[in-house]
Order: structure tokens, then C-alpha cells, then sequence
């Protein structure tokens, strides 16, 4: 049905690749949402990219909002970042042992993350949600834990519980080989409503050890915390003795240096963290105040280890993706000046075109809805949003040479190499 979408530029390079990629990898794809199965069409084959700029093995290029899903928030092959991934590649890449590249990188993030205090580095999101709920359980010596229907939280087996558009039964899986006794562990409630975690605490307060939560989901797409709610959620943990895990895995080091917790004033009890923290390479990291942090192999007796955690040419990457953050707050400014523009752009254009479309946006993330709703506030709002006319605003859009994510349900993200006149650009060709 998706298929009817016949594009006019020439992807025949792309095409016959992923009839190969089909015969060699499920779905041909090694992450699912890169198969464009929910936008139709042919996945697009990636030859190299710069700046704010991808092109396909078709010589087509596009200019870049989906930037990796979130890590590259300075463009791509960013020559600062290039450089240290030489410079560490020529001194080894992997020797199992300390560095002092860990120690710059962990004192990079405990100087701009408010609430961490002591981290660990792993090697993806997934690690880091996945430690941080078994650190989480261990401190408090509970087992269960409570997520955001919509929320997203990598593909660890609690975590695959209403993690987006899949099952809606109560505690059911999203995926076969999740068992029973895992999601029997994961409760659910509903984002910005804190009626729905007050009731799971008063039915089962003392078995819950962690509360996890994007602080502000991107993946329902953007949805923003109402006010209150995210202090609420302090509140409440704090009164039951629960920690308060926040998923920065997108928002750290997007929203503001120190990620949503700095923009927005509430404190987590553990912070997980990834994408950007990498600078484009597999990183990941959790941490938190030191008295939990030290429950941690070897201090403590919570395990988790990796062989190619603290890598050095991952943390070259990421200390100086992290350094130029740190050190420019122009750069944040300049995201804020570019998304609001184009927030601003595309709200005119719905409205010219007679579009019904809600825009969410906080700094340089931002979805467009297209539903009828005013206000999109959570995961029943977001599944509103009328899927086939976003695919087809995709398909266009990449005919004209603009690529966004492959799915209604993700974040638009304003990298710093993207221009004003970029910007512009996009308004126009709106569709
Ligand atoms: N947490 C959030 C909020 C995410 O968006 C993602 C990935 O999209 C993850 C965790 C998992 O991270 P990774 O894909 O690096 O395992």
C-alpha cells in the first residue's frame, strides 16, 4: 500500500543494495525503524555525510534532520571530532585497562550533568537503562519499576513493555521472547498524568524500587512535561522510597549542557545517557549520587561490566563532542533561534494550507503532529496523528531533498550545522 509512493529522484543503487541486505540481515536492516516500513518505500543506502548533509550511494543528497537519531547535534563529520578519533586510533583501539581518557571524559560529565556525581561508562542507551534499573533495585531492594506508556527506553526485556505503538494490554510485552515474570515487574502509567503513579504507588509502593522516565519523550515524538508533573514525580518517589531514574539518552546534552534536568530544575536519583555523549560513536553512560553509584562491581556488589566500555576512541569522540558543547553556549542559543523559526514556519504553512497539525517543541527537538487534537500531551493524544499523511509529507520531503525520521513517532532535530537559510529552505518546501 506504502509502495505507491514512486519517487523522482534515482535510488536504483539503494534499491538493489537492500534486495541484498534482505537476503543477509532480518529485514535488511541491523535497527528496525531504518526499513521505512512504516513510510513505505526503500530504505536509503548512506555513502558518507558533512555538516548538515547526508548523501545516498545514488549521488542524491539530502539535507539531515533525523541526525542519527539525536547524536549529531554539531552536524557530521565534524573536523574537531574527526581529528581526535585519528589521533586516538593511531595509539590503539581497545586495551582493556584504565585510561586517562575515561577520567577526562567521566570529569567532563560530572562537571556539566547537575545530579552526577560518579558514572559509568557503557557502550549504548540500552546498557545504560538496563544497569541503571538493576543498580536501581539493588540500592532499594525492590523489584519493581514504573514506566510511561510511549516511553522508550532501549530493548532491554523490562523495558519492552508499552514501549511505543505496540501491545496495550496491561503489563504485556511488546515482543515474544519477553517473559511473564519481566513484565509482571514493569508497571505502566500515563505520561503527564500523575493520578496514574499515585495509584500504582498506593497499590504496590513498596515493591516499586525506580520510577524511569524521559524526562521529555521523543519517542511518541515530542511530548512536553505539563508544569508539576516532573516535580510531582520527585515528590512521589522521594515519599516512597523509590529512585527517580531520568532517560537522557536523547535530551542529555541537547536541551542544555547538563540535558533536561539543567532546563527544566528537577533532580533525578540516576541519569542515563547516550547518543550525543558518543559524538556519533556506540557510547552510553549512567550515574548518579555517589552513595548509589558505589553499589556498583568492584566497590560494590550490583555487577555490570563490558570489554569495550570507556573505549578510547570512543571517549576521544565523545569528551571533545562534550568539550565543544560545554565550551560554546552560543551553540545552544543558535539551535534555540533556528528551531523557533522553524517551529514558527511550519505552524504558518499548516495553517495556510489548511493542515490540522499540533507542533511540539523544546530546543532543537520537535515533532509535528498531523491531528486534529489542540494539544498532543501523551501517548493516547500522539497515536491521534494521522500516520499516512505524515508518510506522505516523508516521501515528498525526501524528493525535495530533505530527510526526516522514518517514522510519525520521532524527534526532528536542528543540528548546529544546519543554516538559517536551511531553515527557511524547509519552511517552503513544506508539505
Ligand atoms: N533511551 C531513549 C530515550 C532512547 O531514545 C533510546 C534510543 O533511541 C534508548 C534509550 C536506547 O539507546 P540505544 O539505541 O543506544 O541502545
Amino acid at each position: 500500500e506504502l509502495d505507491k509512493y514512486k519517487h523522482m529522484r534515482n535510488t536504483n543503487k539503494s534499491i538493489s543494495a537492500f534486495k541484498k541486505s534482505i537476503e543477509l540481515l532480518p529485514g535488511g536492516v541491523n535497527s528496525p525503524v531504518r526499513a521505512f516500513k512504516s513510510v513505505g518505500g526503500n530504505p536509503l543506502f548512506i555513502d558518507r555525510a558533512k555538516g548538515a548533509t547526508v548523501w545516498d550511494i545514488d549521488g542524491n543528497s539530502y539535507l539531515d534532520f533525523v541526525a542519527s537519531w539525536g547524536p549529531m547535534i554539531l552536524g557530521h563529520a565534524r573536523e574537531e571530532i574527526v581529528e581526535a578519533i585519528q589521533k586516538a586510533a593511531e595509539k590503539g583501539t581497545s586495551y582493556g585497562a584504565p585510561t586517562l581518557a575515561e577520567n577526562e571524559m567521566a570529569e567532563l560529565i560530572i562537571s556539566m550533568v547537575p545530579s552526577v556525581e560518579k558514572v559509568r561508562m557503557v557502550n549504548s542507551g540500552t546498557e545504560a537503562t538496563m544497569s541503571a534499573l538493576r543498580l536501581a533495585r539493588g540500592f532499594t531492594g525492590k523489584d519493581k519499576v514504573v514506566k510511561f506508556a510511549g516511553c522508550f527506553h532501549g530493548h532491554a526485556d523490562s523495558f519492552l513493555i508499552k514501549a511505543g505503538s505496540g501491545a496495550m494490554t496491561l503489563s504485556l510485552p511488546d515482543s515474544p521472547g519477553v517473559t511473564k515474570a519481566a513484565a509482571a515487574d514493569t508497571l505502566t502509567a500515563e505520561y503527564n498524568d500523575l493520578a496514574s503513579v499515585e495509584a500504582l504507588f498506593n497499590e504496590f509502593g513498596s515493591e516499586i524500587a525506580a520510577v524511569i522516565v524521559e524526562p521529555v519523550p521523543g519517542n511518541m515524538g515530542v511530548v512536553l512535561p505539563k508544569p508539576g508533573f516532573l516535580e510531582g514525580l520527585r515528590e512521589l518517589t522521594n515519599r516512597h522510597k523509590a529512585l527517580l531514574i531520568f532517560d537522557e539518552v536523547i535530551t542529555g546534552f541537547r536541551l542544555a549542557p547538563g540535558g533536561a534536568q539543567e532546563r527544566l530544575g528537577v533532580m533525578p536519583d540516576l541519569t542515563t545517557m547516550g547518543k550525543i555523549i558518543g559524538g556519533g560513536l556506540p557510547v552510553g553512560a549512567y550515574g548518579g549520587r555517589k552513595e548509589i553509584m558505589d553499589l556498583l562491581a568492584p566497590s560494590g556488589p550490583v555487577y555490570q561490566a563490558g570489554t569495550l566500555s570507556g573505549n578510547p576512541l570512543a571517549m576521544a569522540a565523545g569528551s571533545r563532542m562534550l568539550q565543544i558543547l560545554n565550551d560554546n553556549p552560543s551553540i545552544y542559543k543558535d539551535l534555540e533561534r533556528k528551531a523557533a523559526r522553524l517551529e514558527e514556519g511550519l505552524n504558518e504553512q499548516l495553517k495556510k494550507s489548511g493542515t490540522a497539525g499540533v507542533i511540539n517543541r523544546i530546543g532543537s527537538m520537535m515533532t509535528l503532529f498531523f491531528t486534529e487534537l489542540p494539544e498532543v500531551n501523551g501517548f493516547n493524544d500522539a497515536m491521534t496523528s494521522d500516520t499516512e499523511r505524515y508518510a506522505r509529507h516523508f516521501n515528498a520531503s525526501l524528493d525535495k531533498g530533505f530527510y526526516f525520521a522514518p517514522s510519525a513517532f520521532e524527534c526532528t532535530f536542528i543540528s548546529d550545522a544546519h543554516t538559517d537559510d536551511d531553515i527557511e529552505k524547509v519552511i517552503q518546501a513544506f508539505i
